[in-house]
């Protein structure tokens, strides 16, 4: 059952314990990482037998193979699939950065260019669960910064094929290519490059404890998104709520994960008891009613704050990765929210819409990371490269700002670089 604290009674280390997930899997990556590097498609094809039951003659999915999934992927979806398309990329449209040139006195001129990366590795988690929100999610953002080549990879089904579904959203949104292979393994294919799959510049897109671990441990040799912890959803509700939406909200995202965690933050101690009822009423009618009764025996909480001003408080210092306003007043409140990673806003807005549909990107900050960081962007898929331009008198203007700079850290020979150019007897006749 899901716990009630009482803000007052219970002391702040209470409120604000997680649950770390499980064991370590940092030895066993480590280990899969290193085989992958030395031994590439070998070590790829023997980890999907073992891990995911399946013998792989190719780990690519070709166009053909592609184009057969969307076509015999659920219509209602598809359709589903091409409206939120839209929508996210009608969000996202609005991060596209530009470029910009300062022009200053002297002929200096002086710019940053918003490149895009070259190639860009998707991963779609396929373990439990099929999601193709996460291909549009991940893919659209990188779509529209100008990625040349996104290449994603999924484990493959028991059948050694990806779900049509997945292939749908992977055509309908532009994925170029696409392999099947999940895990840790399929990290380290994209990190370090196999026989059959290229090298990335960054990986991106959230999976399970070996997947997060591979990201952690391949950082530095490509970039990566964020290390996606299990989800999290916070809702701060008035005494106005209904009982039951707020018990199916703390649901959703307890569902996800046995690791995920649903906290209710609210100042009516009557809403609290009626929530705790709905959850147990609804839960067990959940198609993964097994993963959430873990996730909210091990992380739910129910928290009746003093007001609903420390319940903002109580908020900020979990730093949620989703974060529901149920009040009366939800924009009064938006202000005071320091740290999290998507706000959902009112009565009429479940965090299921975010997942989905309204346009805003789902892989978001978790583990408190919201104090830190954002939901991907455009900006994850571009890089920026300056750019300085100075004529000779513009030079001779700054030349001994920089050279006695220089100088005062004991770099005499970046000032010489400077100097020599004012030097008659190396001159160079340039404007
Ligand atoms: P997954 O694709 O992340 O992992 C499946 C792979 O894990 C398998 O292919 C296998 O290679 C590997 N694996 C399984 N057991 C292993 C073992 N003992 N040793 C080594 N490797 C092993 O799929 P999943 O497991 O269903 O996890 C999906 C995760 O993604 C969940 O945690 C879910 O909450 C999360 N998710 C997050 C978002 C988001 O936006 N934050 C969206 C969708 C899913």
């Amino acid at each position: 059952m899901i716990r009630i604290l009482k803000e007052a009674e219970t002391n702040r280390g209470e409120i604000f314990a997680r649950e770390d997930p499980v064991d370590s899997v940092e030895e066993p990556v480590r280990a899969i990482l290193a085989q992958v590097k030395a031994r590439g498609d070998e070590a790829l094809k023997e980890y999907t037998k073992a891990f995911d039951g399946v013998e792989l003659t190719s780990l690519e999915v070709g166009p053909g193979a592609v184009d057969e999934g969307f076509r015999s992927a659920d219509p209602l979806l598809v359709e589903i699939l091409y409206r939120a398309a839209e929508r996210i990329a009608a969000f996202h449209q609005h991060q596209v950065r530009n470029s910009f040139l300062v022009n200053e006195e002297d002929g200096i001129l002086m710019g940053q260019k918003v490149l895009p990366l070259a190639r860009v590795g998707l991963y779609v988690p396929g373990g439990t669960a099929a999601y193709p929100s996460s291909v549009l999610m991940n893919c659209i953002p990188a779509k529209l910064a100008g990625v040349k080549e996104i290449c994603m990879v999924t484990p493959p089904g028991k059948n050694g094929k990806i779900p049509p579904n997945i292939l749908a959203a992977a055509r309908i949104c532009g994925v170029d290519r696409v392999f099947r292979v999940g895990g840790a393994q399929a990290v380290a294919a994209l990190a370090y490059g196999t026989e059959s799959i290229p090298k990335v510049d960054k990986i991106v897109g959230p999976g399970n404890q070996f997947v997060a671990e591979a990201k952690k441990q391949v950082f530095g040799q490509v970039g990566i998104d964020m290390v996606a912890g299990p989800s999290e959803i916070l809702v701060i509700a008035d005494g106005k709520c209904r009982p039951e939406i707020v018990a199916a909200d703390l649901l959703s995202q307890a569902e996800h994960d046995p690791n995920a965690s649903a906290v209710l933050v609210t100042d009516s101690a009557a809403l609290a008891e009626a929530v705790q009822a709905a959850v147990e009423e609804q839960l067990p009618k959940l198609l993964r009613k097994d993963i959430a009764r873990a996730s909210i025996d091990r992380n739910g909480k129910i928290i009746v704050a003093q007001s609903l001003d420390t319940a903002v408080e109580i908020a900020n210092e979990i730093a949620p990765e989703h974060l529901e306003l149920c009040v009366e007043q939800p924009f009064d409140y938006l202000d005071k929210i320091q740290n999290a990673g998507s706000v959902f806003l009112g009565r009429n807005c479940p965090e299921a819409l975010g997942d989905y549909f309204a346009g805003p990107n789902h892989t978001l900050p978790t583990s408190g990371t919201a104090r830190f960081s954002s939901p991907l962007s455009v900006d994850d898929f571009v890089k920026k490269m300056q750019y300085t331009y100075y004529t000779k008198r513009a030079l001779e203007k700054a030349q001994m700002s920089v050279s006695n700079f220089a100088k005062k850290e004991g770099l005499t020979g970046h000032a010489r670089s400077v100097d020599i150019r004012f030097d008659p007897a190396f001159a160079e006749e340039t404007p």
